[in-house]
């Protein structure tokens, strides 16, 4: 494989292959833009079925990162990283504690957090090993589960979508299509049950399913039943790339606000082609960067009060995209993706201004 010449490369500041042979750890470390700060993404732990695919994963997610601090204002940058294993067996203190010291080798150019496969515990045993790790427990910090901040941040933008669609931002009444009953979802529903709305959720796990249906008295349908709910949203919180050419063309909803990170299976062919069955896309690492904003605010030393609110801010942010992507008649991603590069290009522009002063000896 010839590692720069991979497509997804481009642009990435830096990538980092971790080796220990004492605890089998193999890790990658992609930090792709610290324009903005430091880079920080959490770390997934994932039985890839090769090492490209390994890398390819997180050139993409470490790219999405840097678009996700742009868009939300966060003084961060673009970063992520996968060790390639079995999260149900391959874990332990000593494999976390040698990644660990590989990510505190960085010097803090990359700051870690949890991800799909990674738990609080496992950032425990980071934390033995450096001080660039956040999401740890919220007893001894001020952080931790990011989830209950992510779904409240996918409940304000959904909140914007319907006042995009209707002038009016209440959920009450509406019908929700939820996928997915896990951390974020359970949170979500939560918060739709006491609006009002009227929750159909699904998960693979029925008992999964069974808790928020108890708890918030929404409806269950089978796993592959949710695509062809009539509803007035569609809530994927489970998995990326369900929106695809199988499944748009099923969907009988006005709009899409949901908290799974990559979506579009295909960013460009999905995001048109739900704009020809005229749903209102609300891009997800939009709606759902009340994680990232949780760890920052972790990072800063802030309140999970001062989370929760910057959290609330989600909906303004969706609003504005909506405007740009109307003004410039674009699909409703692409304006997320122009706000988060023209952010990126103001700093950078910053940045050479200021490097052209210091060469001139002027301050
Ligand atoms: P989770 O593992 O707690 O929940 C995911 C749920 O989806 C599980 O209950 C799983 O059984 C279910 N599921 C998987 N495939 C399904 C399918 N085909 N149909 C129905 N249900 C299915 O994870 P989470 O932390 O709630 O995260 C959910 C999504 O949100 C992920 O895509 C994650 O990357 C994204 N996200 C999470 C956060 C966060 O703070 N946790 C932040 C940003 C983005």
């Amino acid at each position: 494989m010839d590692i720069f010449k991979e497509i997804e490369f481009k642009n990435h500041e830096q990538v980092v292959f971790c080796s220990d042979k004492q605890s089998k750890l193999r890790a990658i470390i992609a930090i792709h833009n610290t324009t903005l700060g430091p880079a920080l993404g959490g770390t997934r732990m994932w039985t890839y079925p090769s090492e490209q695919e390994a890398l390819i994963d997180v050139l993409r997610l470490s790219r999405g990162m840097t678009y996700k601090a742009a868009v939300t204002g966060l003084n961060l940058g673009g970063g992520k990283a996968v060790i390639i294993g079995d999260p149900n067996k391959d874990k332990t203190q000593e494999l976390f504690r040698a990644y660990g010291r590989f990510v505190n080798g960085l010097g803090g150019r990359y700051i870690t957090a949890e991800d799909v496969g990674t738990s609080v515990q496992d950032m425990e045993w980071v934390h033995m090993e450096t001080k660039y790790v956040t999401g740890i427990d919220h007893s001894t910090h001020n952080g931790g589960d990011p989830s209950p901040v992510t779904a409240l941040g996918v409940f304000y933008g959904m909140k914007a979508c319907m006042k995009e669609l209707t002038g009016n931002d209440s959920l009450n009444g509406r019908k929700i299509a939820v996928q997915g009953a896990g951390h974020v979802a359970s949170y979500v529903c939560d918060h739709l049950a006491k609006e009002g709305a009227k929750i159909i959720v699904t998960d693979i796990y029925e008992h999964k399913a069974k808790a928020v249906i108890e708890k918030t008295k929404a409806m269950y349908v089978r796993p592959d039943e949710i695509y062809d709910l009539e509803a007035d949203v569609f809530c994927p919180c489970a998995l990326g790339g369900i929106l695809n050419d199988e499944t748009i063309p099923r969907l009988r909803v006005s709009v899409i606000a949901g908290g799974a990170n990559n979506q579009l299976a295909d960013e460009n062919k999905h995001g048109q082609m739900l704009i020809k069955h005229g749903i209102l896309y609300a891009p997800d690492y939009v709606i759902n960067a009340g994680g990232l904003i949780s760890v920052a605010n972790e990072l800063d030393g802030n309140s999970r009060e001062s989370a929760f609110k910057q959290a609330e801010g989600i909906y303004d942010t969706i609003l504005k995209i909506f405007s740009l992507a109307k003004k410039q008649n674009i699909p409703t991603y692409e304006a997320s993706n122009r706000l988060a590069e023209e952010r990126l290009a103001t700093v950078t522009r910053r940045h050479s201004l200021s490097a052209g002063k210091s060469k001139r000896g002027e301050t």
